[in-house]
């Protein structure tokens, strides 16, 4: 069975999407990564972030790869650790610029469904659904009221020990939404046949135990 797991940004898919696939076994894929990984290197090398051609070709010129270390996923840039230089504000606005450009997501769709193709991966994302997986037994859309993912965002970055502004978080929040929901190739949708879960006011725990049930059901009705 391969779990798809979409929704916009801090609605809390990469805590609930590596539970899940704790609990059932299965490997987790966190996409949003890949396209950070790339982000992270444009920065880094300096490439101009507007320019399509040159951004797809340091894609097709460099591999992504994602390993597990003790149940965590690390992100490799060729032989670079990014899993950390990831996750820094700069990187995320730059994943979403970068994931706008189709030529940039063929070849992420690629190296997706290669990685899929063993079966029991949850995987999670904005387009797993729709695009990567369409036939993905389960399919969740996960969300939050844009206060409410801003807030759970502040609080992230104030336990690394910065003092972020929750009206910028909101902010960022709704830019990124908004480029993720018009752009032109596999805008952020929910798919026709995915269970809409919102996690405003419930607990992690409470949202994991929905899906797993939803996973059982399934499981139970393909025997
Ligand atoms: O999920 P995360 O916030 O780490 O993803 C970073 C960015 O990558 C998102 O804002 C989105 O623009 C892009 N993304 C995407 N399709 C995916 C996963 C992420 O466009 N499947």
């Amino acid at each position: 069975m391969n779990i798809a797991i979409d929704g916009p940004a801090g609605a809390g898919k990469s805590t609930v999407a590596q539970q899940v696939a704790g609990k059932l076994g299965y490997l987790y894929i966190d996409t949003g990564s890949m396209y950070r990984a790339l982000a992270w290197a444009v920065h880094h090398y300096e490439i101009p972030v507007d320019n399509e051609e040159e951004v797809s070709r340091l894609l097709e010129k460099n591999t992504i790869r994602l390993e597990r270390d003790q149940g965590e996923q690390r992100v490799f840039w060729n032989d670079t650790d990014v899993t950390r230089l990831i996750r820094t504000p700069e990187v995320s606005e730059y994943a979403s610029i970068v994931a706008s450009y189709p030529a940039v997501r063929e070849q992420m769709l690629v190296l997706q469904r290669k990685m899929a193709q063993r079966g029991n991966v949850v995987m999670d994302g904005r387009d797993i659904g729709t695009h990567v997986l369409p036939d993905a037994e389960v399919k969740i859309f996960l969300t939050a009221s844009i206060q409410e993912r801003a807030r759970r965002r502040w609080s992230e970055l104030r336990a690394k020990g910065n003092d972020p502004q929750l009206s910028d978080m909101e902010k960022e929040i709704a830019e990124r939404d908004h480029r993720d929901m018009n752009r032109e190739v596999a805008p952020l949708r929910q798919a026709e046949d995915a269970v809409l879960v919102d996690t405003t006011g419930i607990s992690i725990e409470q949202v994991v135990d929905r899906i797993l049930q939803i996973c059982y059901r399934t499981g139970e009705s393909q025997l």
